[in-house]
This record gives structure tokens, C-alpha cells and sequence, in this order.
């Protein structure tokens, strides 16, 4: 009965939902074609004007404003003081607490991180964290609102001055909508912008030091240059500069400088790995100064449950792309030939040529000496003596014990294998040093004995 309900259900489900398809933004892309690309003639209406006007007309008042404003020092700190409290609002905010929910704020920081980010004049959260798990979502593809792979120019700012081409993909921001917090700064978006971003930076100059025109001009119009453009670099510089320190799959990337101009943003590649982790930097002595407020917000109990990934798969990212840095390292170096690929002889076949070129018999491989005679450290005689003979014992310690930068640099020599010499020699011996660790990938996995164990000798 329970089987049969159980069977029910999944079909009806079944039904209702459409089947999910190979790769879900091709598949967007299909239904909703992108617009074609933008044309000057149609700038009226492809321009989007609002963004356009505020991101044109801050540097330039700010610009005019600095040749006629002399700074002084106090606006000079609290106009840096209020970029900080006004980046956070972006940073630990918009990005690390409402985008992706890294760790919980108390009602009075989340309503002063909503009112501190409407300072940044950079939309509201709701829009703000669409846009983001949009480009997390989709990174590097047209879905993603401000796709790194459309070029700098457009992860930067072009974005948001013309109509979007394609549709930002779908981002689930139902927890958003129903957020107290978030419904309230977006009632009262204009004015809190108002307030946070022009107001209160010209207000408070005015009023403890009689600089209102130096708080317009320092603390409201160029900070607010510098806040923008410090948002724009984590979705342009971070895409561009740096290590692929975790994953190299997309284009995100860790560097000090964009960490530098972003508040602590600039460790790109963790942050896109582990996007719910509330930090960005993970060692102390990076730049992340949104993760040490969060930090100390949690100490003075504003903030909890800060979320930290996995130390295991932080980790296993960083490894693997260091085995892959290896790997690349591997492939550009010389290795001597394999059992597998070198012609097999006799003994007295080996006698024979031995005749003619100073063949040395080591661990079942027949080397040629000829463009090493002349530099052996220990000297000519000792590997003349050594001509058509089994040198193994000789070379392990016999006569001298060579480095393992010798037995690799004799390996390189190997023109044949005797036929039966391997069952003779041990594995250190003639497999060299530099080859006893390897990186192989996994579909060379299968093993590669030497050949026919050199052709056994007891056959
Ligand atoms: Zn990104
Ligand atoms: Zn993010």
C-alpha cells in the first residue's frame, strides 16, 4: 500500500516538473535568446541612465570639487574612517551576510550593515544579492550578471550602463524576500541613500569642524568613487589577477592588491570555492579586514555562526592544484626511455656492439657512454674498464656509491635492455630516483610493468 502511495507521489512528481536538461544555461539561452549586442544608434534606449548619471557625475564633482576645496585633515580621516564603515556595509552586508549567509548578525548590526551598504549607494540588498548569487551561480557565462569572460571593461562597470543582453540567470532569493531587515531598507531605499551616502558625510564635518563643503566634496562625492570602484574591482580585478590557488574550473583568482582595494575581497578563488565561508583570506597575515570585523563583531556577540568550510577540502583544493603546478613541471622535462620502448638484446649481441661504442650493462639496461666518457667525475678509466660489462654492483657501491642525480643522468643513456637482466637487478636500481614519485593522471592509472619483466630470464 505505502509502496504503491509512494510510487504515486513520485510519478505525479514526475509530471509536474519539466525534466531537468543536459546543461541548464544553454538551455536558458536557447528559450531566451540574448538581444543583440549594443548599438549606438539605440543609446536613448539602451542606455541605462540612473547608474550612468550617478557613476559620471560622483568623479566629477569630486575631481572639479578637490581644486576648489582645500582638504583638511580631519575630513581626510573621516572620509577614509566613513569609506571603511560604508565598504563594510558592502562587504560584511550585502556580500558575506545577505548574499551568502556566512554567519548570523543580530537584528541592531543588520540593520546598521543596511544602513551603512544604502551608504555605498550601490542599490538596494535585495537587487545587490540577486545580482551576486547570480554570478556565483552561473560565473563565466552570459547568465552571470557581470560574466568576467565578456572582458574587463564589462565585469568592471559596463554591466550596469547598458541594458543587460541576456536575462541575469534565476537566483533563489526567497529568504531575502521574506527578511525584515532586507523589506525595510528597500521601503526606505531613497531615503537612506540620501541620508547614508550624501547627508551624514557632509552633516558631520559641518558640525564638529565647520567643513560642510569638505565633507561634500572628500566624504560624500570622492568616497563614494572610491567605495564603487572598490565593489567594481572584486568583480573585474578579482576575475582577472592572481593565483588560482583552489580551483582553476572559472576565472576567479586570489591577489593582495584587489584583497587591498576591496576591504579584503581580493581572495577571489577561495571565496568562489567556499562562497559560504565568512572569510575570504584564510591565513592571519592576509588582508581581510571584513573577516576580522566579523570576527569582532562575534566577540562582542553582534555576530554568530560564523561558517567555515571543511579544513580537509580547503585544503585538498590547494593540493590539487599544486599537483597540477607539478604535474606541468613534470612534462617539461626530459625522462629516460622505459623498458617498453627499448629494443630487447642478447648477451652476446651486447658483446658485440660493445665492440664499437662503450656500452655499460647497469640494473638490466644497456647505456651508451659515448657523450658522457670525457665528463665522468671519476674520470675516463673507470668507465672504459667497464665495457661490455655488468656495471651494477659497481655503480651501487662496488666502486663508488653515485648521488641519485648520477643514477638519473645514466638512465638517460639507455639504448636496449638486456634480454632476462631485470629479474637480477632490485627496483631501486634501476628505477632512478627522480622517477620512484610521479604524478599520473587517473585515466593512466593502469599499470605499466616493465616489459614482460625484461623478458624473464628463466624462459
Ligand atoms: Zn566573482
Ligand atoms: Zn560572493
Amino acid at each position: 500500500m505505502s509502496t504503491t502511495l509512494q510510487q504515486q507521489t513520485l510519478h505525479e512528481h514526475d509530471d509536474d516538473e519539466p525534466p531537468i536538461p543536459d546543461n541548464h544555461v544553454s538551455h536558458t539561452l536557447k528559450q531566451h535568446p540574448p538581444l543583440p549586442p549594443f548599438q549606438w544608434r539605440d543609446w536613448r534606449t539602451e542606455i541605462t541612465w540612473a547608474p550612468l548619471v550617478l557613476l559620471v557625475s560622483t568623479p566629477l564633482i569630486a575631481a572639479v570639487g578637490a581644486c576648489y576645496t582645500p582638504l583638511r585633515w580631519q575630513t581626510a580621516l573621516f572620509s577614509v574612517f566613513y569609506y571603511y564603515v560604508t565598504g563594510l556595509g558592502i562587504t560584511a552586508g550585502y556580500h558575506r551576510l545577505w548574499s551568502h549567509r556566512s554567519y548570523n548578525a543580530s537584528v541592531p548590526l543588520q540593520y546598521a550593515l543596511a544602513m551603512a551598504g544604502a551608504g555605498a549607494v550601490e542599490g538596494s540588498i535585495k537587487w545587490w544579492s540577486s545580482k551576486h548569487r547570480a554570478h556565483h551561480r552561473y560565473t563565466d557565462t552570459p547568465l552571470d550578471p557581470y560574466d568576467a569572460t565578456a572582458g574587463f571593461y564589462h565585469s568592471h562597470i559596463g554591466w550596469l550602463l547598458v541594458k543587460p543582453r541576456t536575462k541575469p540567470g534565476f537566483a533563489d532569493i526567497k529568504d531575502l524576500s521574506k527578511d525584515d531587515v532586507v523589506k525595510w531598507q528597500l521601503r526606505w531605499y531613497l531615503t537612506l541613500t540620501l541620508a547614508m551616502g550624501f547627508a551624514l558625510p557632509t552633516v558631520v564635518p559641518w558640525l564638529a569642524w565647520g567643513d560642510a563643503k569638505g565633507g561634500y566634496v572628500y566624504a560624500a562625492m570622492m568616497r563614494l568613487v572610491f567605495v564603487h570602484h572598490s565593489t567594481f574591482c572584486v568583480n573585474s580585478l578579482a576575475h582577472w589577477l592572481g593565483a588560482a590557488s583552489f580551483d582553476d574550473k572559472h576565472t576567479p583568482r586570489d591577489h593582495l592588491i584587489t584583497a587591498l582595494v576591496s576591504i579584503g575581497e581580493g581572495y577571489h578563488n577561495f571565496h568562489h570555492q567556499f562562497p559560504s565561508d565568512y572569510r575570504n583570506a584564510i591565513r592571519w597575515y592576509q588582508y581581510d579586514p571584513t573577516k576580522w570585523f566579523i570576527s569582532a563583531c562575534e566577540r562582542v556577540g553582534l555576530a554568530t555562526q560564523l561558517r567555515r568550510f571543511g579544513e580537509n577540502e580547503v585544503r585538498k583544493g590547494r593540493w590539487s592544484m599544486r599537483v597540477k603546478g607539478l604535474r606541468k613541471e613534470q612534462e617539461g622535462l626530459a625522462w629516460p626511455s622505459g623498458a617498453e620502448a627499448l629494443p630487447v638484446v642478447g648477451w652476446d649481441a651486447f658483446q658485440e656492439q660493445a665492440r664499437t661504442r662503450p656500452l655499460v650493462l647497469v640494473s638490466g639496461f644497456i647505456h651508451d657512454l659515448t657523450p658522457f666518457l670525457d665528463a665522468h667525475p671519476g674520470g675516463r678509466r673507470l668507465l672504459v674498464k667497464m665495457v661490455g660489462k655488468d656495471a651494477t654492483t659497481a655503480f651501487f657501491g662496488g666502486v663508488y656509491e653515485h648521488s641519485n642525480a648520477a643514477h638519473n643522468l645514466l638512465a638517460m643513456h639507455r639504448v636496449s635492455i638486456l634480454h632476462g637482466g631485470h629479474p637480477h637487478a632490485a627496483d631501486e636500481k634501476f628505477v632512478p630516483p627522480a622517477q620512484r614519485l610521479r604524478i599520473v593522471r587517473h585515466d593512466e592509472w593502469t599499470t605499466n610493468p616493465p616489459r614482460d619483466e625484461f623478458i624473464r630470464s628463466d624462459d
